[in-house]
């Protein structure tokens, strides 16, 4: 394996380009129904050239091969602004060099070709886009235009070698290269359509009459000038030159960021200071803007710059990293405002900086463009979201080349991004969306939400069904796995939604609010379909506990036939969900729906009964399996000092307040203690209590590190919770609760950074009550009564599959088993032993439902096609589950975000294989940036675990992949094959069978490749 990149001869790029989409109607994996159509005949000028739309790739990972080019114009760019070359151009960049979790990071500043190679790229790119143009959309003007970038000192911009560049980009009659494509084209004329010899001939040498100057951060004014000059005067290049986000000042970025909740990002307060100020910029462009006026060339800034900041968690190699992406936003289009409001709307920007299908046209209406992206391709999608930008801008085009900007409506923008969601940290706090699974070589679409749901859920499929309105058999896929729809599909803590990759468009889908649709409106149909269940045995069950986990249990023991009584202590059923959380969060009318269908399924139920456990007695009631589901009622006592008397716990709080809000006496003020889901849920109550004005949420860290679901504390602050963080409370006298101050130390070994007391700093509150919710605990001593052995801190020895405790046929789960947990969590538990006495008894256990259901497999694919690469906010209702990518049946991401097209999608047909294609990595045209590893659902790198293509013996010897190199004549019968360690040779007869025993998935997949798409592999 090879971080350096082959480049595409012309004459294969082009037979690549035919051959492929004539075969698929893809190019490079963009398929047609995404390639950009103008809908009107209106266009927009910029430096007296004329572009269809003014948006286009940024100097970056997607203008450095002509692939990429080629990807994006097929997509909707027509604004290209080209990788920047530089004098160095031997560099090594440390890999990987991109990472786009969310606001992207790189380390690679400019291309990592040879200048000369990157001017190859441009030219042949130059020359397939007209190709394009011709054959496609039948066009001969262009109506897409080229912007060259160079850096970083004027001594290097002057070298010979930037110099060739540059005058090759302004004139390439005479180059090597522009010469070999037009023969390349002229020799196969009848390859095409449309193309004829005349147009060949017009394609014009001139390539670039406009510039993008990048400098180096700390470059020093007087060198920026020398270079716009140079450009204009010497070069006579229409200028724009590249500002930098550090131009607003150490104190605005950092304020900023941390208002936007981007406080980890550690930046360096020298970038700030060594970098061009502010006042010197204003008077430096103004007297560019003159010296270009003189000399009649267009001058503008290109805001913004990437912005330099610390490489502080090992996130890339390196010490430095620079960021661009949606935390970008704010500060570009505000210095965009600042720097346009010194020149009175009158400057020229090129808009590069968090630009996206959310707020492309609102930048375009200020009147700033050409408006360039590189952050919103790397996520998935990918060049595919160019076509919703370019549909966005195109009503919008009128022909003209803007003069001035719209100062008001830019100070409108610039204003509102501080405040905008879509640019907010909080919108995706998931830290990482990967699950925990290795990739395979071959067949590996999967859901990434239902890997992510404890009990695998399969959300793709309810999904769709809720979208077709086939509500009924959307409640049967739920409750195949799940017997608490209603309530899960309202507290959810929905894991699934962690993992969803909707996160990396705009926002996860609403899962679990579309799993309450299916409830709502599939529940009484399928009611009806319930048989009468036949017993399959005669061994009984009792379920001691009718929370979550004993429910769950109960339901999928009684619909194998075994006979099963859930046994409670209290008068009702659904445990914590319904003495406990309030009635404000989850209705009564949705826990009854669900024990409705438990006991449809006809599981008993007896309450009231003694809570003094004892197995044996049960055992002796003729109950030959035990399921222990008593939740984690005890609840941790606080520890401060006074008068405790106005000490109360949450849980026992909430409890009373679900029985009778109106017998409450909690005073005016209250204090809630903790940061978890019962700290939100007991503040939120205490405010529902007669009397109660003010409800404080006292906390030792800060809000960030507060376990309780974003969702919840949300709703506290909504309600008016009042938060006092970095407090702990040491005593309560006479209504006075004194805090200790606390701040952040160092992180312990969670990661979180532990408070540490600040000597000496108290706060004081006024409080009438205090409710302590600091965690409930397992009642230990009711199972050591049973005989069940407890091991090291306080972990109850069960087999970790069956729940099975020392304690032979005597279960436990749920809260009881894992402390306090999650609903899901209760539900999952009980499934592993519903499985295990199943298992005991011979019983087959069961949570199919495909043999009931099935989709429109053409639709289906459709419309998975139409939705990639398209951002979507959430909507209402069933229609958000149209948001739904349904990953299970398509994912490519890896393919979608290649900026340099390496993981190909091959559709097989293989005995055994279920994907709609396999992907095939090609060695030679991945640079091993690291974009792909970032956004495959597995915890392993696609470019390193796919099945590999290589183009030569050298990189196949160096690589570790598994793969392939074809060999032989090359004519596609025999190659070399390294599977794991193993490296044989095979040779293919011509019905495609191996000469050596190799895996058949794999064989099938090398044979499609050898015979259908030898363009791959021919170069
Ligand atoms: C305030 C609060 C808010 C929460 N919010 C959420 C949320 O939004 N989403 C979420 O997923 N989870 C939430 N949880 C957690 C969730 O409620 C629990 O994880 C879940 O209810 C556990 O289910 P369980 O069946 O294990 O136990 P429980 O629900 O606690 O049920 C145990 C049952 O056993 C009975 N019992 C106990 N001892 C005996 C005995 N000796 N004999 C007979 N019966 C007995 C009890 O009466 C009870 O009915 C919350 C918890 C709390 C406290
Ligand atoms: S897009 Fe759909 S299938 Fe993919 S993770 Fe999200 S909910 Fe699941
Ligand atoms: S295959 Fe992956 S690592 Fe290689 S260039 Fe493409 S995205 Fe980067
Ligand atoms: S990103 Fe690529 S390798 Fe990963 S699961 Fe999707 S298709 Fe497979």
């Amino acid at each position: 394996m090879s971080d350096k990149m082959t480049q595409i001869p012309f004459r294969n790029l082009i037979d690549w380009v035919l051959t492929e989409y004539k075969q698929s109607q893809t190019i490079y994996g963009i398929p047609e129904a995404k390639f950009f159509k103008k809908t009107n005949a209106q266009h927009i000028k910029l430096f007296g050239e004329t572009m269809e739309t003014p948006v286009g790739p940024a100097a970056g990972p997607h203008t450095q091969l002509a692939q990429n080019i080629v990807a994006s114009y097929l997509s909707g760019s027509r604004f290209f602004e080209l990788k920047s070359v530089q004098i160095m151009d031997e560099l090594e960049f440390p890999k990987p060099c991109i990472l786009a979790e969310d606001e992207a990071y790189n380390t690679e500043w400019s291309t990592e070709l040879p200048i000369m190679g990157a001017f190859d790229e441009y030219v042949k790119a130059w020359f397939v886009l007209h190709v394009l143009e011709k054959e496609l959309f039948k066009q001969s003007d262009r109506r897409f235009m080229f912007n060259m970038s160079v850096g970083y000192d004027l001594k290097g911009i002057q070298s010979p070698k930037v110099d060739e560049f540059v005058e090759g980009l302004k004139d390439a009659s005479q180059t090597a290269i522009f010469k070999e494509c037009k023969a390349v084209l002229s020799e196969n004329l009848e390859r095409f359509e449309q193309l004829d010899q005349a147009y060949v001939d017009a394609i014009s040498p001139t390539i670039c009459t406009s510039i993008t100057l990048s400098t180096m951060h700390g470059c020093p004014p007087a060198e920026i000038e020398a270079i716009i000059k140079y450009l204009i005067s010497e070069k006579k290049l229409h200028t724009f030159v590249k500002m930098n986000p550090t131009l607003l000042g150490y104190e605005y970025v950092r304020n900023t960021f941390d208002k936007m909740g981007y406080t980890y990002i550690s930046l360096k307060e020298e970038s700030f200071t060594h970098d061009l100020q502010f006042v010197d910029g204003v008077e430096m462009l103004k007297r560019l803007k003159a010296f270009a006026l003189d000399h009649k060339k267009d001058f503008g800034v290109k805001m913004s710059n990437t912005l330099p900041v610390r490489i502080t968690k090992s996130e890339l190699p390196g010490e430095e990293m620079y960021m661009s992406g949606r935390a970008l936003y704010p500060l570009t289009i505000n210095l965009a405002y600042k720097l346009a409001s010194e020149f009175k709307g009158d400057l020229k920007i090129s808009y590069s900086g968090g630009a996206d299908a959310f707020n492309i046209a609102r930048i375009f209406e200020t009147g700033i463009q050409p408006i360039t992206v590189a952050t919103t391709l790397l996520k998935p999608g990918a060049y595919q979201r160019f076509k919703q930008l370019a549909d966005l801008l195109d009503p919008l085009m009128d022909s003209a080349e803007s003069s001035k900007l719209d100062l008001n409506k830019l100070k409108a923008l610039a204003e509102s991004s501080f405040d905008d969601a879509n640019h907010l940290k909080e919108k995706r706090d998931v830290i990482n969306r990967k699950t925990e699974l290795k990739l395979p070589v071959i067949d590996c679409f999967m859901a990434p939400c239902t890997v992510g749901c404890p009990i695998e859920q399969d959300v793709p499929e309810y999904l769709r069904l809720v979208g077709e309105k086939r509500y009924e058999e959307a409640f049967d896929v739920v409750v195949s796995k799940n017997p608490l729809p209603f309530i899960t599909g309202t507290i959810c803590t929905h894991n699934c939604m962690t993992k969803c990759t909707r996160l990396d468009y705009d926002e996860s889908v609403h899962i679990r609010g579309q799993k309450l649709v299916a409830a709502e409106k599939g529940f009484a149909a399928y009611m009806q379909t319930i048989p009468a269940l036949k017993p399959e045995s005669s061994a009984k069950v009792a379920v001691i506990g009718a929370g979550p986990s004993g429910l769950a249990a109960a339901y999928f023991l009684a619909k194998a036939g075994m006979e099963v009584t859930v046994f409670d202590k209290r008068e009702k059923a659904g445990g914590t969900v319904e003495y406990v959380i309030p009635d404000f969060r989850i209705s009564r009318e949705a826990i009854r729906n669900d024990i409705e269908l438990i006991e449809k399924m006809g599981v008993k139920f007896e309450f009231g009964v003694n809570p003094n456990t004892s197995v044996e007695e049960y055992k002796t009631k003729g109950f030959q399996y035990v399921y222990l589901a008593i939740g984690a009622g005890k609840t941790n006592a606080l520890n401060i000092s006074g008068d405790t008397t106005r000490v109360m716990g949450a849980i026992s709080f909430l409890e009373a307040f679900n029985a009778d809000k109106e017998s409450l006496k909690l005073g005016k003020s209250v204090a809630v203690v903790g940061g978890g889901n019962s700290a939100m849920d007991a503040a939120r109550a205490a405010l529902r209590v007669d009397g109660v004005e003010t409800v404080y949420i006292v906390y030792r860290r800060t809000k960030d590190y507060m376990p309780a679901d974003k969702e919840e504390l949300h709703y506290a602050v909504e309600d008016g919770v009042i938060f006092k963080e970095l407090l702990a409370p040491v005593s309560l006298t006479e209504g006075v609760l004194k805090c200790q101050t606390m701040e952040l130390g160092q992180p312990d070994a969670s990661g979180r950074r532990s408070p540490v007391a600040k000597v000496g700093a108290f706060e004081d509150l006024q409080v009438d009550t205090v409710l302590a919710a600091i965690g409930e605990l397992i009642d230990y001593d009711l199972l050591k009564s049973n005989g069940i052995e407890i091991g090291d801190k306080g972990k109850i020895l069960v087999n970790d599959v069956t729940l099975e405790t020392s304690v032979s046929n005597v279960y436990i789960g749920g809260d009881a088993l894992a402390g306090p947990w999650t609903v899901v969590g209760g539900i999952k538990h009980g499934t592993q032993v519903a499985k295990a006495i199943l298992a005991k008894e011979k019983i087959e256990f069961s949570q199919e439902f495909a043999s009931r259901i099935s989709f429109d497999n053409d639709v289906q694919l459709l419309e998975i096609a139409e939705k990639k690469g398209v951002m979507q906010p959430v909507c209402d209702h069933e229609q958000e589950s149209g948001r739904c990518l349904e990953c299970n049946k398509v994912c490519n991401i890896c393919a979608e975000v290649c900026p340099n097209r390496a993981n190909l999608m091959i559709p097989v047909n293989g005995e055994g294989l279920t994907n709609l294609n396999q992907i095939l990595h090609v060695d030679g045209m991945c640079n091993e940036c690291g974009n792909c590893a970032t956004f495959c659902p597995y915890t392993s790198e696609p470019y390193k675990v796919k099945l590999t293509l290589f183009w030569s013996e050298k990189d196949f010897k160096e690589s570790a992949n598994s793969g392939f190199l074809v060999v032989g004549d090359g004519n596609g019968s025999e190659v070399m094959l390294r599977l794991g360690e193993d490296v044989i040779k095979v040779k293919f007869d011509e019905s495609g069978k191996a000469d050596v025993r190799i895996d058949s998935s794999i064989a099938a997949f090398i044979w499609t490749v050898l015979k259908q798409y030898d363009y791959l592999y021919k170069i």
